[in-house]
């Protein structure tokens, strides 16, 4: 092993060795995902950021001197290697790295619970325990980097419908979606909650932006163990001025088809490792009327009532060609819907909608009151304290502008992109009752 104190540097990145790079010295450097041995012959593969390379180790090839050194090491070692690269017509990508020097960097020291090259990987808690190591692994690799592209893209799309991205407080007075799910914290002397969602702020900076979008955590102590609930998650919220839930609707699922498009194009070995083939999308997405849906739920022998939530299980028995992708589900009784959204004239439903993949929400929008005192009458329907929005109504006084717009969440789109099965996947470190930690 070379003990100069002087930092080795990378040459090459393992993506950008191939066999064209034959007979080049160079140096890589990464961990170790791998390492088998075939009588004399050690093979390791070492992983970088964009991909992986294989080492061998044979003896008579490398120096003697590293001898007690390659001895020590184990699954998860970062190392630096100098070597000769080499084409192998059986080697992963063609090409092989004959070492003529490493250092190893930070050794493993433990043998790791986690198998990275498994797909499903071992339990979920033994991976959640450990998730940096998790999180090495190829599986959640691609779901991360799609969900990068997923950030990237939404950002950009917004950004040329002409939206302004804000940032509103997530340490609030007064709960936003009802109070049942709220987090309470101590705030100085004071009680104060951790943001249900940025629901208020972004009504309220229409008035002096239009159009805004933030993207941020929301904050639900979802009382139930689900495979689509978090405590924390990543909201994508949009509200624009002048407009209504007909038009906020349209943005969304143009926001759904450009994103398609773009991890199509963007993320293509990604797709292919997790064995995902995006759908072509027909657009524009199904509409279907709440009432339409209770009347086919009911036709379908489903015990349902005007009025009710509609239940994932119960959607998921719904046989419908139309009903397995994008669809949204429209006019919703007024009474389910948080006390901001705005009636239609029968008063009994409202201008809302659901956004759903299958039988998952993935979103929820809608007209909102801009009227005062159509508010407060709302508010107090659903036995709200007056007194404690204060904050929120008193700039109705001012020529609140008519708004729409929807909460989009980003686990939840990310399930449905890449087929995730359990929310905590689309989450680096998931919070949900059981789990606070790492
Ligand atoms: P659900 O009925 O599925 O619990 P919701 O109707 O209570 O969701 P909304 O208040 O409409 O949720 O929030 C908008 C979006 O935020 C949802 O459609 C969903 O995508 C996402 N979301 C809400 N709560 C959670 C949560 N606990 N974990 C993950 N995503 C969530
Ligand atoms: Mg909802």
């Amino acid at each position: 092993m070379n003990n100069s104190n002087q930092t080795w540097k990378r040459t090459h990145y393992s993506k950008i060795i191939d066999t064209t790079t034959n007979g080049r010295e160079v140096t890589i450097i990464g961990w170790i995902s791998s390492i088998r041995e075939h009588s004399n012959i050690k093979f390791l593969t070492v992983n970088d950021r964009f991909g992986s390379i294989q080492v061998i180790l044979k003896k008579g090839e490398y120096p003697e001197s590293l001898e007690s050194e390659i001895s020590k090491i184990k699954d998860h070692t970062a190392i630096a290697i100098k070597g000769k690269v080499r084409t192998e017509p059986k080697a992963p990508n063609g090409i092989e790295l004959i070492p003529n020097d490493f250092r190893i960097l930070s050794l493993a020291n433990k043998n790791s619970p986690i198998v990275i090259q498994s797909r499903k990987g071992v339990g979920i808690d033994t991976r959640l325990d450990l998730r940096a190591v998790d999180l090495r692994r190829p599986y959640l690799q691609s779901i991360f980097n799609i969900r990068y592209t997923v950030l990237n893209s939404c950002r950009e799309f917004l950004r040329q419908e002409g939206f302004i991205e804000v940032n509103t407080p997530k340490i609030i007075a007064t709960a936003t979606e009802g109070g049942a799910t709220l987090f309470p914290i101590f705030y100085y002397d004071r009680e104060a909650f951790l943001t249900q969602s940025p629901q208020l702020y972004k009504e309220q900076l229409t008035m002096a932006f239009e159009n805004v979008f933030e993207i941020g955590p929301i904050f639900r102590a979802e009382p139930s163990r689900t495979n689509r609930h978090l405590s924390e998650a990543t909201s994508i919220d949009v509200e624009k001025a002048y407009v209504d839930y007909n038009d906020v609707s349209e943005i969304l699922e143009r926001m759904i088809l450009f994103l398609w498009n773009e991890i199509k194009d963007k993320n293509k070995s990604h797709l292919e490792y997790l064995k995902i083939q995006l759908p072509d999308l027909s657009f524009p997405f199904k509409r279907y009327t709440y009432s339409d849906l209770i009347e086919k739920l009911q036709r379908s022998g489903q015990s349902i009532e005007w009025g009710d939530d509609i239940s994932q299980q119960k959607l998921s028995k719904v046989d419908d060609k139309d009903m397995k992708l994008f669809y949204f589900i429209t006019d919703w009784p007024t009474s389910i819907k948080p006390f901001y959204v705005r009636p239609k004239p029968t008063g009994t439903e409202c201008e809302s909608f659901d956004l759903m993949y299958g039988d998952l929400e993935l979103s929820s929008g809608s007209t909102r009151i801009h009227d005062k005192d159509e508010l407060i009458e709302r508010m107090k329907k659903q036995g709200l304290n007056i007194d404690a929005f204060d904050f929120h109504l008193k700039v109705f006084d001012y020529g609140m502008p008519p708004h729409a717009g929807f909460g989009l969440g980003l686990e939840r789109l990310m399930m449905s992109m890449c087929g995730v099965d359990n929310i905590r996947d689309a989450v680096l470190f998931p919070r949900d009752i059981d789990r606070l930690s790492p």
